[in-house]
């Protein structure tokens, strides 16, 4: 297959163009590295079987040649870069996925959307599936976020059933591993960060709020399997493995070593921070024999392993 991927500079992205690259496709990533970096995909550079174009998909998109399949996972996607980026966040989940489905329909090509938990919201069923409709507030700070990804799948749809392109729709639940940004702002990236500095673990609000971590190899067969399966619907990838903040703090600290403790933030909760998350993910069992494999103590020394080389690198 010959296949383009929005985002593939990024901390997903790049993991699908390994992916593929390693199952012998041809991938072109295409970036415009506002949250991107090109370290995530130098060690494919001189490879044949990659190019990289910068290009910011909320423009017409230009490629050449055939196309099997278009991946788009371009959006800034940790509440901290959505925040930063407001207006491209809901730039890129509205006009890119336009472009990004009208580039699949004149290629003929199979297209894949990146969506994501955060169109459930602060959700009011748990565990949350695939027919739950969400709780969301759309002019809320995350409003960015999660309403350009639900405007996106109902883009995916609409051209699914008016322009009879071939789509599958990814919700991705929360996701960890090497090439995560230290400075997102993410729960992950912090807390390692500050325990390899051997400062304390700063937990937003009482630390009661849950969330269900998936580790990045896990998520990559998960989404690889579903562009292959005929599922034409929705369907959640995560990990089930539910922990509050503080549980996951004290995990992150015992990895580490870490003896200097958790400090309570109480204001630093950004308005409309889900309070449970954890995928249902029977869908994904049943359609694509999937579930994750890697334990959180695994996934986070991996993950740590490579955040204390990138601190080594970059200070
Ligand atoms: N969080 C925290 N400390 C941090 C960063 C995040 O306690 O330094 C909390 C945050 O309030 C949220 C959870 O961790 O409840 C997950 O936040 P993250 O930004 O990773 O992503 P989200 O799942 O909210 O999109």
């Amino acid at each position: 297959m010959r296949i383009l991927i929005t985002g593939g500079a990024g901390f997903l992205g790049s993991h699908l163009c390994d992916r593929f690259i390693k199952e012998g496709h041809s991938v072109i990533a295409m970036d415009n590295l506002i949250t991107g970096k090109t370290r995530n995909i130098e060690h494919l550079a001189g490879n044949d079987r990659f190019l990289f174009i910068k290009h910011d998909v909320t423009n017409y998109i230009f490629v050449e040649g055939k196309l099997d399949a278009v991946l788009h996972f371009a959006s800034p996607a940790s509440p901290i870069d959505y925040l930063t980026y407001p207006i491209q966040t809901l730039k890129v989940g509205a006009l890119g996925t336009h472009k990004a489905l009208g580039l699949a329909k004149e290629k003929n090509a199979r297209f894949l959307l990146a969506s994501t938990s955060e169109i459930y919201g602060d959700p009011l069923v748990h565990p949350q599936e695939e027919s739950y409709w969400g709780n969301v507030n759309p002019i809320g700070p995350r409003g960015v976020y999660d309403e350009a990804k639900r405007f996106a799948e109902a883009m995916t749809m609409a051209y699914q059933r008016y322009h009879e392109v071939d789509t599958r729709i990814v919700r991705i639940f929360n996701t960890y591993g090497p090439r995560m940004r230290l400075d997102d702002g993410r729960v992950v990236p912090n807390f390692i960060g500050q325990a390899l500095r051997g400062e304390a673990l700063t937990v937003y609000g009482d630390g009661t709020q849950t969330r269900s971590f998936c580790y990045v190899d896990d998520l990559v067969e998960g989404i690889y399997r579903l562009l292959l399966s005929d599922e034409k619907n929705p369907v959640n990838i995560g990990n089930p493995h539910e922990l509050n903040i503080i549980q996951f703090a004290e995990t992150i600290n015992r990895l580490t070593g870490n003896p200097a403790g958790l400090v309570f933030q109480k204001n630093k909760r950004i308005e409309g921070d889900p309070q449970t998350r954890r995928p249902d993910i029977s869908k994904a069992r049943r359609i694509l024999g999937w579930e994750p494999v890697v334990s959180i103590q695994d996934g986070l020394r991996l993950t740590i392993e490579y955040f204390r080389h990138q601190l080594a690198v970059d200070g």
